[in-house]
């Protein structure tokens, strides 16, 4: 077996470090993929900044779109020369109470691919069988993996948000500019929220078929029914709630957020409401991958070699990305 090539963070706060290592090979129920290609999403800034806690070292990366070249005993359902998905979801326990009903992502001792398991920055990983997703065909690689997550949670968050027509969304990166395609698909009115002053970002948005784009600080030219809040800024909680209509709805989709400061009861009278969203279940990756390649979603990407992956996540940080950021190994 050849060796492998992983980009691991070993202490919060520094670089990701290059590392060959011998290929692990797929212990029971688990299948080993030679990675095709691994986007770069805000949880892996999260998880090098210590915002999510994760198990060091570790392998970032859960976007991850591979090839079988190996399955361990007692795989059924995925054989060698499959192209499939690994998501943020790497395992659950199957048998505490939100597993038994249907809760799976908020399992109470979950496996998330690249905090506690190593993840898809690397030209090999293991997953666990019965957690990979598969891929629709008219899909490329490099197109597939901002949907496993930037995709799927944005689905979810999209979900929660409700049926109404008016939908905003704060922070226009990767989730946003696949939901606004989902969105517009489902006839409802996209308005997009951007840094103040981000006149590209809110073109960008223009372009995918937005109504309105705007600044953060600005109020949108009709109330939301709902909004989504991608961007880790708690300030923008308070912001979205005054542009809510009564009953309107702010759902905060991201797994980590700065504090939210302290806003008038009399923005959250009226029935509005504030919730989270919070990992995603395997139904929720096949029903989002089906509409996917229905719609079907166009997702905009910049690609960067493997071993650039802390340039990828400098770029993130700093916002200079329209779209998806995805990861190539040397093939
Ligand atoms: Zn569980
Ligand atoms: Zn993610």
């Amino acid at each position: 077996m050849s060796r492998a090539v992983v980009m691991q963070l070993d202490a919060v706060g520094q670089p990701l470090r290059r590392v060959e290592r011998d290929v692990t090979m797929p212990g029971p129920g688990e299948v080993l993929l030679r990675v095709a290609a691994c986007g770069v999403c805000r949880t892996d800034l999260h998880v090098v900044d210590g915002e999510v806690m994760a198990s060091l070292p570790i392998v970032p990366g859960h976007e991850v779109v591979g090839r079988v070249i190996c399955v361990g005993d007692g795989v059924t359902g995925v054989a060698v020369g499959e192209r499939v998905g690994v998501p943020w979801l790497g395992a659950t326990c199957g048998v505490c109470s939100y597993c038994r009903a249907g809760q799976e992502n908020l399992c109470d001792k979950p496996v998330f691919t690249g905090a506690t398991r190593d993840g898809g920055y690397a030209t090999h990983i293991t997953a666990v069988a019965r957690f990979c997703l598969p891929i629709p065909e008219r899909f490329s690689d490099v197109e597939a993996a901002p949907l496993l997550c930037a995709g799927l949670i944005g689905y979810r968050s999209l979900v929660m948000a409700g049926e109404g027509h008016a939908i905003g969304l704060y922070g226009f990166g990767a989730a946003a500019h696949i939901v606004a395609q989902v969105a517009r698909w489902q006839g409802r009115s996209v308005f997009a929220f951007t840094r103040p002053g981000d006149g590209e970002g809110q073109a960008f948005a223009l372009h995918l078929g937005c109504s309105w784009a705007g600044g953060s600080d600005q109020m949108p030219p009709e109330p939301l029914d709902a909004a989504i809040i991608f961007a880790a800024d708690g300030a923008l909680v308070p912001a979205a709630l005054k542009a809510l209509r009564k009953g309107g709805r702010v759902v905060c989709a991201g797994i980590h957020m700065s504090d939210i400061p302290g806003f008038p009861y009399a923005d959250l009278w009226e029935e509005r409401s504030i919730r989270s969203v919070a990992n995603l279940t395997r139904a929720d990756g096949l029903a989002f991958l089906d509409l996917a390649a229905r719609v079907p979603i166009r997702t905009i990407t910049t690609c960067l070699p493997l071993d650039q992956a802390n340039e990828a996540l400098a770029h993130l940080r700093t916002g200079a990305l329209h779209g998806a950021a995805v990861l190539l190994p040397p093939s």
